[in-house]
């Protein structure tokens, strides 16, 4: 289960607190000595952790919460409340262009998930906004990968603009956009290459690709299951692209909560979506007052 080890070291260090009657500072100090300690094995970034424990030490011991009725309760509220704020207080929805098609590029590195959540978005406008969404298969460096979004493609009925391997994937992209406004699709999901690690070559490719398509939308999809190389990749991919959002996947394994818990932080993009199932419609929108509350368990 995902932040399974989060949930009941938090837990236990607020759980301390509420046995406690009168809170003291030194008992507000020992809850967040452990929950730093929980949040840094949890893999959440360190600097994050950081300005996260300053901000709810200093709301927490002033007067008004430690003279307070019900100390522990308020103290339990301020973790909350700084949880959500730190993942970005509200859900962040899908950019739209103001003229159809909205241009949506998945970017990410390989095996993060990026074909399954391009056929999962689209699943998710054409079931909740009848929406009619193309794909653009410009991955040419695996075969493999074309394969997977026609299958994808028929699963769903959402057509898939394809040129095999052998054409520059830039090239691709001008025309599957051609065929899309030819078809009066609403909606465009450029599946990219990914690869291993980032590499000059990929970000150059991306960026030629996004020069061209305009995108109202750059979604990097990174893997919970990474933890702190998610953050990582998350940067480097920001720094490049200038990222529009970010879609975490595989919250359906124990993932231990640091990608969820620093990205936005780190990054200042938003996580606009969650993926929780290898199935078409094991995509969520993120909400950051609920995933608080699902750690905090
Ligand atoms: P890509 O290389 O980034 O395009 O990755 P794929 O879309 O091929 O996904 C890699 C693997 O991760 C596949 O086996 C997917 O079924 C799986 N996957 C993707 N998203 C999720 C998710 O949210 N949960 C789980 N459990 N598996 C996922």
């Amino acid at each position: 289960m995902a932040f399974e080890g989060l949930t009941e070291r938090l837990q236990n260090a607020l759980g301390k607190l509420r046995k406690k009657g009168k809170v003291s500072e030194a008992d507000v100090n020992t809850a967040m000595r452990e929950i730093r300690m929980a949040l840094l094995e949890a893999d959440v970034n360190f600097k994050v952790v950081k300005d996260f424990i300053n901000t709810v030490k200093k709301r927490a011991v002033g007067a008004e919460v430690l003279d307070s009725l019900t100390p522990a309760q308020q103290i339990v509220k301020i973790v909350d409340e700084e949880l959500t704020k730190m993942m970005g207080e509200k859900a962040v929805p899908l950019n739209k262009a103001p003229h159809i098609p909205t241009i949506i590029m998945m970017v990410g590195l390989q095996g993060a998930g990026k074909t399954t959540t391009a056929g999962k978005l689209a699943y998710r406008l054409k079931t909740k906004e009848h929406a009619r969404p193309m794909f653009i298969a410009a991955d040419v460096y695996r075969p493999a990968a074309i394969d997977q979004l026609k299958q994808i493609g028929e699963n769903i009925d959402v057509p898939v603009f394809e040129m095999g391997t052998d054409t520059d994937p830039v090239e691709i992209v001008r025309q599957g956009l051609t065929q899309a406004s030819l078809q009066n699709n609403d909606y465009v999901i450029i599946d990219t290459a990914g690869r291993l690690q980032i590499d000059e070559k990929l970000m150059q490719e991306l960026q030629n690709i996004k020069d061209l398509a305009k995108p109202n939308e750059i979604l990097l999809v990174v893997d919970a299951m990474t933890g702190q190389a998610a953050v990582d990749v998350a940067e480097g991919f920001n720094k490049d692209l200038d990222i529009t959002g970010v879609v975490l996947t595989k919250l359906d394994g124990d993932t231990r909560g640091g990608a969820a818990l620093s990205i936005r932080a780190v990054t200042g993009k938003p996580i606009k979506f969650i993926g929780q199932g290898e199935k078409k419609n094991d995509l969520d929108i993120f909400y950051p007052d609920r995933m608080a509350n699902r750690i905090l368990g």
